[in-house]
């Protein structure tokens, strides 16, 4: 294994590590974590490093536990549709191996060059096709985590060693890094469609909500469907995904549907992105709050992308926002969004005094127990998730 001292590069979030270490195996990732509880070091895992300053700057981080040499495919049961994978396996050379047996993990990654499984599980935010095949969480059936006292665990798949009482799966995806070490992950697979054609159409922003609800509830079944809306007073485009057998008539009921509208079979360049990231936040809403999340977002002056069937949608600022202004911004969002039964948060903001990241969270109080139970020294990435966990 290599421990290097960190330099500017390794900062997460502008925090400065003091050491990078690589371990090559569980068992090093686990003599790692031994090591720091031993010594009361704050630990912070990365994988590609992509989205490691989504999330508040950890208060503290001597170890930057990078997993990029933990990068091994351990098991492709085609038959059984299951892979087994390490943690540092980046989605591009998962995705790469796959399709060489004609499947595919079904999570839409953006930045694919770097994004790790291990990243994409702990960050678990959901891709375009959420709508269909659901998201990290689903389609996770087993984890094998490093607690922060070194223990490993394993939960769902061949379970060797469990913690009891816990999901580790669920518990760990999304967990920011806050509870220990994801190593390894088994993922249910789905076999790479036949075909995939996205019809693409401008649309007005009021006809959304009708239109959603008819994709739906549509027999052409589609997989996804996205709107972009860059201009925060442009009208919407909307582009919706359908898959597999009959892609083309499928399509072509889609067309009429959306009432017309451009029929291709590759992506809009916009599919599943975020462009900038300095300023994101997350809105979740249930398909009777669409309509106020549109005005919402125009409203507050954000570009908006994601999700019109999920209810999961991205906002981004177009231009720099000072932080006085994004936390009225958000403040003023938030209201909006939470009165139609949506939630906002967070994901990505330059340090701003004022900004409430998250909002109110109802399961903050049952989240502080789990973090309490798993990590009691605080020591696995402090401070950086919801509720200065
Ligand atoms: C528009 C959009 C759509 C997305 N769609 C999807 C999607 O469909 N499905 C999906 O799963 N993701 C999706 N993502 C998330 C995206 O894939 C993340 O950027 C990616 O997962 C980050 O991977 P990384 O390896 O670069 O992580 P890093 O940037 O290195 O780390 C991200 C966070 O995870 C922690 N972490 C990293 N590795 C580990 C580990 N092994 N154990 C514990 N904690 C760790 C880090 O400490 C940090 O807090 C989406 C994101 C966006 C913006």
């Amino acid at each position: 294994m290599t421990v290097r001292p960190a330099d500017a590069e390794d900062a997460v979030g502008g925090v400065l590590p003091r050491w990078v270490a690589l371990p090559e195996s569980v068992e090093e990732v686990a003599a790692v974590l031994r090591a720091c509880a031993a010594r009361d070091l704050a630990v912070v895992p990365a994988g590609g490093g992509t989205k490691l300053h989504w999330g508040l700057p950890p208060e503290r981080c001597d170890v930057l536990l990078d997993l990029c040499c933990l990068n091994e495919i351990l098991e492709h049961a085609a038959g059984d549709l299951v892979v087994r994978a390490q943690a540092g396996v980046t989605m591009d050379a998962l995705a790469a191996a796959l399709a060489g047996e004609g499947q595919e993990l079904a999570l839409d990654v953006p930045f694919s060059e770097g994004a790790t499984v291990g990243g994409t599980l702990a960050t678990a935010t959901a891709g375009p096709r959420a709508f269909r095949y659901g998201t990290a969480r689903d389609l996770l059936i087993g984890v094998t985590v490093v607690l922060p006292d070194g223990t490993v665990a394993r939960s769902g798949g061949k379970v060797v060693k469990n913690v009891a009482g816990y999901d580790l799966g669920k518990l760990f995806t999304g967990s920011h890094g806050t509870l220990g070490v994801i190593a390894e992950a088994t993922f249910r697979l789905h076999p790479l469609p036949a075909a995939r054609r996205w019809v693409s159409a401008e649309v007005a922003a009021a006809e959304l909500p009708g239109l959603a609800a008819a994709l739906a509830a549509a027999q052409a079944e589609p997989s996804a469907a996205e709107v972009d809306r860059p201009e925060p007073d442009a009208p919407p485009v909307l582009s919706v995904l359908v898959e597999g057998a009959a892609a083309d008539s499928r399509a072509a009921a889609v067309r009429e549907l959306i009432g017309g509208g451009e029929v291709t079979d590759a992506p809009p360049p916009w599919w599943g992105l975020i462009t900038r990231d300095e300023v994101l936040v997350e809105v979740r809403f249930p398909a009777t709050g669409l309509a106020a999340v549109l005005e919402a977002a125009a409203r507050a002056g954000l570009a908006l992308r994601g999700s019109v069937l999920a209810g999961r949608v991205w906002l981004e600022a177009w231009r720099p926002v000072g932080g006085d202004e994004l936390a009225a911004t958000v403040a003023g969002l938030r209201r909006r969004v939470e009165a139609a039964g949506g939630r906002v948060s967070v994901t990505a903001a330059p340090p701003c005094a004022g900004l409430d990241r998250w909002g109110q969270v109802s399961g903050l109080p049952l989240m502080r127990r789990v973090k309490e139970r798993f990590d009691p020294g605080r020591r696995m990435s402090p401070g950086r998730f919801v509720g200065g966990m």
